[in-house]
């Protein structure tokens, strides 16, 4: 059985082979990843159907990757077959060239973070970030060093001798990191690490997350359902939808070119319309409100619905139709003015009814807005429509 040392259900006595500092990797060729999850699949005997189907994977040294998706996507599942809790059904995962599908928990030189920060309650805060140093057979005096060393880097120097239950929630998911991040790990692994956290803690401790990470180098899965949080953090990020890897890109590669409905409204707000394929001289092209004579996407037939997909910051104040662009008309309903940005509700006559779109503005548009009820026109250039097949009701 795999030995999780972040696990306090596992007692310090348990029986954990001591020696288990991995055997130093055979060198890596040059650019190799650090962490390489090849043709991945996970069925649990007790579910019908896959929960991670052929996930390809490398993460390089010192990358920051995010798992993203909704919740029951399979994120913790594929997180948790990297540290070595579960069996994969299929594929394998390799840690600096080395193959450890088979390899048990304590023989990988991981650290984990959990969502709740699962410290022992009797321990001080030094011993609970030490305890992965014992296991290694670490000496007293250079455990104790190390410990505060971490504790520094976390904020938390000075708390050495306090126990879990007099810090605060931020406090103790803190302690968790340097205690995955004492071992010096190969790997770290963080499940959802903020998600038990108030919203303003969560920013501050995503941002400090992200600076230890740099500082250290330490090559980091992510795993979240907050794309605004893996947005912040990532270096790269790997969008799940239903145990199949949707899209892997930087933040900016899946806002700005999202590969389907799915990535494109799990990373941000969009305005939608909808359209039909039709045929224009042998061509298919798409029919909608917009106007705007768009290529179909591929594997599209002739009276397939499409939606169109905006995203509400691609829309610019005023009307300039060419060949390019679509311009949208509407009557202004409501402007807020958030300082770095203008909201605005449109209503808009579409074919199917009147809808309402809301959009966002460089701030200094506010200024230019006309009253609200008055006719308001916007323009968005073909390039930031995004047409997809129409999403079918699950
Ligand atoms: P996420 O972390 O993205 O929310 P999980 O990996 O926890 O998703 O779960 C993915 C799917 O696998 C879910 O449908 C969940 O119910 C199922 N699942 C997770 N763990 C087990 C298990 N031990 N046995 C059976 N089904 C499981
Ligand atoms: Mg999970």
């Amino acid at each position: 059985m795999a030995i999780d040392v972040n696990d306090p259900a596992v007692a310090p006595t348990a029986t954990t082979d001591p020696t288990s500092r991995p055997a130093v990797a055979a060198a890596a060729e040059p650019g190799a990843a650090r962490l390489r999850i090849e043709g991945l699949t996970k069925t649990y005997v007790e579910k019908d159907g896959p929960v991670l189907t052929g996930i390809d994977l490398a993460v390089a040294e010192g990358e920051l990757v995010s798992l993203l998706g909704p919740s029951g996507c399979g994120k913790s599942t594929l997180l948790r077959i990297v540290a070595g809790f579960i069996d994969p059904s299929g594929g394998s995962v390799a840690i600096d060239g080395r193959d450890v599908t088979t390899v048990p928990t304590h023989r990988r030189n991981v650290g984990i973070v959990h969502q709740s920060h699962a410290l022992w309650p009797h321990l001080t805060v030094a011993e609970n970030v030490a305890f992965g140093l014992e296991m290694r057979r670490v000496k007293r005096d250079e455990r104790a060093r190390r410990a505060s060393e971490m504790l520094e880097l976390v904020g938390l120097g000075g708390y050495e001798r306090r126990v879990p239950g007099e810090l605060s929630g931020g406090q103790q998911q803190r302690v968790s990191l340097a205690r995955a991040l004492v071992i010096e790990p190969d790997v770290l692994l963080l499940d959802e690490p903020l998600s038990s956290l108030d919203a303003n803690l969560r920013v501050y401790l995503r941002d400090e997350i992200r600076r230890i990470q740099r500082d250290l180098g330490v090559t980091t899965i992510f795993v979240t359902h907050d794309r605004e949080e893996a947005m912040a953090v990532s270096d790269r990020i790997v969008v799940l939808d239903g145990g199949r890897i949707a899209q892997t890109g930087s933040a900016v590669d899946l806002y700005r070119t999202p590969v389907s409905h799915f990535v494109m409204s799990f990373t941000g707000a969009t305005v939608e319309f909808s359209g039909t394929v039709a045929d224009d001289r042998g061509r298919r092209v798409v029919h909608s409100d917009l106007g705007l004579p768009c290529p179909a996407p591929s594997g599209l037939a002739v009276g397939d619905d499409v939606t169109l997909c905006i995203r509400p910051d691609d829309f610019v104040l005023g009307g300039s139709a060419g060949d390019e662009a679509a311009v949208v008309r509407g009557r202004l309903v409501d402007a807020a003015f958030l300082g770095t940005s203008a909201e605005i509700r449109v209503a808009i006559d579409a074919a199917d009814g009147p809808t309402d779109v809301l959009v966002r503005l460089p701030a200094r548009q506010h200024e230019r807005l006309p009253d609200v009820g008055a006719p308001i026109e916007l323009t968005v250039e073909r390039d930031h429509v995004h047409v997809f097949a129409t999403p079918t009701a699950a």
